[in-house]
């Protein structure tokens, strides 16, 4: 009789990828190369309905971060995303956008306290505290046409799959699709926070720049935690 050997899990497709400081700086490393190929268009979508500078501002931060982590190479979850990530943004970023994504990562910073991994719940529970703050902060909720638009739907379809028992990588392709839904939805909507929010009925039609951007957030962290290696 053929006896089968149990392989051990190598980290691929969906099998347990760690969201450890390692997963975490690939993340935003992705985030980072995924705001520089999208940067002329973030801008031309802020030209419509803000100042023309989403697409500069992210690019400026998030390059700033990426030479940071170069810098510092943090070797812990909370110092990686607190002193570097967010406090860069917070230095180099500027624009409203730039302040309410240090929000995100601070507070998120702040969910993983001392942990050197997480486990795929504490990490959804760390990016819903990270999109409270953003609420609380911006005074913001589903409909005001902004970042939240995508972000709330993506952090609720991840708590949802992962309920049912999907690995992190299917939870967060999950959570991408309904980000990008989000991202979508925010066209015909009339906004209510910001800028865009100047233009009264004259910002319909035009998808917002900040809820462009954080689709490409979650669709970094489906990268990162994939399984597979950089
Ligand atoms: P600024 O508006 O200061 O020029 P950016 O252009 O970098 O900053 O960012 C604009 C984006 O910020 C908008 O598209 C929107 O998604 C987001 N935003 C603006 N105000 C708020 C708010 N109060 N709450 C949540 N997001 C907001
Ligand atoms: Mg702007």
């Amino acid at each position: 009789m053929r006896r089968y050997a149990l392989r051990p899990c190598d980290g691929g497709s969906d099998m347990g990828e760690t969201v450890d400081v390692q997963s975490l700086s690939r993340w935003i490393r992705a985030f980072a190369r995924a705001i520089a190929a999208n940067r002329d268009l973030l801008t031309r979508l802020d030209s419509a309905i803000g100042d023309a500078d989403h697409g500069i501002n992210m690019d400026r931060g998030l390059a700033a971060v990426v030479a940071a982590m170069d810098e510092h190479r943090p070797s812990h979850i909370a110092v990686l995303l607190r002193d570097v990530v967010a406090a860069t943004l917070l230095s180099a970023v500027g624009g409203a956008g730039g302040v309410l994504y240090a929000t995100f990562f601070l507070r998120m910073a702040a969910a993983a306290g001392q942990a050197h991994s997480l486990d795929d719940l504490a990490f959804a529970k760390a990016l819903r505290a990270g999109l409270e703050e953003v609420a609380q902060r911006g005074k913001v909720a589903m409909g005001d046409k902004t970042m939240f638009d995508a972000l709330a739907p993506a952090i609720e379809a991840l708590d949802v799959a992962l309920a049912g028992g999907a690995g992190l990588g299917v939870a967060l392709r999950r959570a991408t699709a309904a980000a990008e839904a989000g991202r979508d939805a925010t066209v015909p909507m009339l906004a209510r926070k910001g800028r865009a929010s100047y233009l009264g009925r004259r910002s319909i039609g035009h998808q917002d720049p900040g809820a462009t951007s954080a689709a490409l957030l979650i669709a970094a962290a489906a990268t990162a935690f994939a399984g597979a290696p950089e």
